[in-house]
């Protein structure tokens, strides 16, 4: 893919994050869409290239790789790599997931730690930019395995975060178990009970509706979006990728509010439920007994099951949910969702969607929402877990649900209308792109030159 811009400086720089950061293609696509909506705005807003805030904002503030070694059940070391994104913290502490996948490297964990700025900074909290992770595979470990590795990760990681300072949560391969093994290491170093994690068990200071936050905000996004299409969710035929954390409780949502989802997959394949998906199958498979979505057809043998995960795409549907891993969705699939007529694409995943297949979508009339903006649920209600963490006190699930759309419908209503302001219509990923951007600009210039 080429990587230019019609903007010379703009050019110019994204020239030079190629050359400064080598072999790190996922980078280039998240900087060079970022660039690209920045292009509509450097003529009225020319402090982005004075205070060369540009520049600095593509620069990671702080990036820590260190060793993980620990030992298996076999009683041999293994070792992996672990990795820590401080990117930018002008508006709040570092903020974002922790991602444990074999495919973990440098540069996609630059890639989420950089949209996590403006995802973070449009959700209206106090939270800077942060990415994590580790090569590290918890599929197929035992939970001693999995604790073992966390334990050794978190005896490096401690020493750089903190509660005011930088605040993991979970993302791919990790949920409520690993950041508990990693909450009880970071506590036992520093002799310190405080909310340095977010996604904790609520036994000790998770919030209620955290689960659900980025599936439930998804939703609430693609909500506003249909609204302002005079539309809802009622009735609708609804795909989903993945069949983690993000797919299934956006699969509870929609159906929630009248949907009727058909298909869901893992890594491996998808499955086809015409009928409409039974989540309590879908729970129990995935995060009850952690196995393959192909199980499903075992409990519900009118549904179908196939091998291969892109072949979800050719399932007609109104509404398009991608919530498994970035670049899942290309061009060739966008032609074939919308020539089954697909009307409106909301990634609940990070970069799901190719930028050709996003330029078809927007080209061809459909409704498109960039993750930055709609899957802001899941760090929003971390914010609020922070919140109630701070203040050593527990809100319900209706208080922090209710707020949670409240912020979802903000973020809607300010991409919206920060698209129309620059004469770009519908483009939700300009509106969130810059929205994004200018409050972390302005505290940036306001912050001096550090
Ligand atoms: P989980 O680990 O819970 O689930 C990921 C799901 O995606 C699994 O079903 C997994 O299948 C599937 N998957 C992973 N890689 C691929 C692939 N290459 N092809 C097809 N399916 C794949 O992760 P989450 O649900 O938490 O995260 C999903 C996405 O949402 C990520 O992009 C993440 O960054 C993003 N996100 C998550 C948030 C959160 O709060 N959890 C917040 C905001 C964004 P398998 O089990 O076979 O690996």
């Amino acid at each position: 893919m080429e990587y230019t811009l019609k903007n010379e400086y703009l050019n110019g720089l994204m020239q030079k994050v190629i050359e400064k950061n080598p072999s790190e293609p996922e980078f280039y696509q998240a900087v060079h869409e970022f660039l690209t909506s920045v292009e509509q705005i450097v003529d009225i807003h020319p402090e982005l290239i004075d205070k060369k805030v540009l520049e600095r904002i593509v620069e990671p503030e702080r990036t820590v790789m260190f060793r993980v070694a620990w030992v298996d059940d076999k009683g041999e070391i293994q070792v992996n790599r672990g990795y820590r994104i401080q990117f930018n913290s002008a508006i709040g502490p570092y903020k974002g997931g922790i991602r444990l996948h074999p495919s973990v490297n440098l540069g996609i964990l630059k890639f989420l730690g950089f949209e996590q700025i403006f995802k973070n900074s449009l959700t209206g909290l106090a939270m800077g930019g942060a990415k994590g992770g580790s090569d590290f595979d918890p599929k197929g470990k035992s939970d001693n395995e999995v604790m073992s590795f966390c334990q050794s990760f978190m005896r490096e990681l401690y020493r750089h975060i903190g509660p005011d300072c930088d605040v993991p949560a979970g993302d791919i391969g990790t949920g409520a178990r690993e950041i508990g093994y990693m909450f009880g290491q970071y506590k036992k170093i520093t002799n310190e009970f405080t909310g340095v994690l977010t996604g904790k068990k609520l036994s000790f200071g998770g919030s209620l509706a955290r689960t659900e936050a980025t599936g439930y905000g998804l939703c609430y996004f693609t909500n506003c979006m249909l609204k302002k299409k005079g539309t809802s969710f009622e009735g609708k035929t609804v795909v989903i990728s993945g069949a983690g954390n993000v797919a299934i409780y956006a699969c509870e949502k929609a159906q929630q509010l009248g949907a009727k989802v058909v298909a869901l997959c893992d890594s491996t394949g998808y499955i086809h439920d015409p009928d409409g998906i039974k989540l309590d199958v879908v729970k129990d498979i995935k995060e009850v007994r952690r196995a393959r979505i192909s199980e499903y057809v075992k409990a519900v043998p009118s549904a179908t099951y196939k091998d291969g995960c892109s072949g979800i795409w050719t399932i007609p549907c109104d509404i398009a949910l991608p919530c498994a891993t970035q670049n899942e969705l290309n061009l060739e699939s966008a032609k074939t969702l919308v020539a089954n007529g697909v009307k409106f694409v909301a990634e609940g995943a990070n970069m799901p969607s190719t930028p050709d297949a996003i330029a078809y979508f927007q080209e061809n009339g459909v409704f498109f929402a960039p993750g930055k903006a709609s899957n802001a649920g899941g760090v929003a209600t971390s914010g609020l877990e922070m919140a109630q963490n701070s203040q050593r006190l527990s809100w319900t699930f209706e208080e922090v649900d209710a707020k949670l759309k409240g912020i979802m419908e903000n973020i809607f209503k300010n991409a919206d209308e920060t698209a129309t302001a620059i004469g770009h219509e519908d483009n939700l990923v300009m509106g969130a792109n810059i929205a994004g951007l200018l409050r972390v600009s302005d505290a940036m210039i306001a912050q001096g030159v550090i």
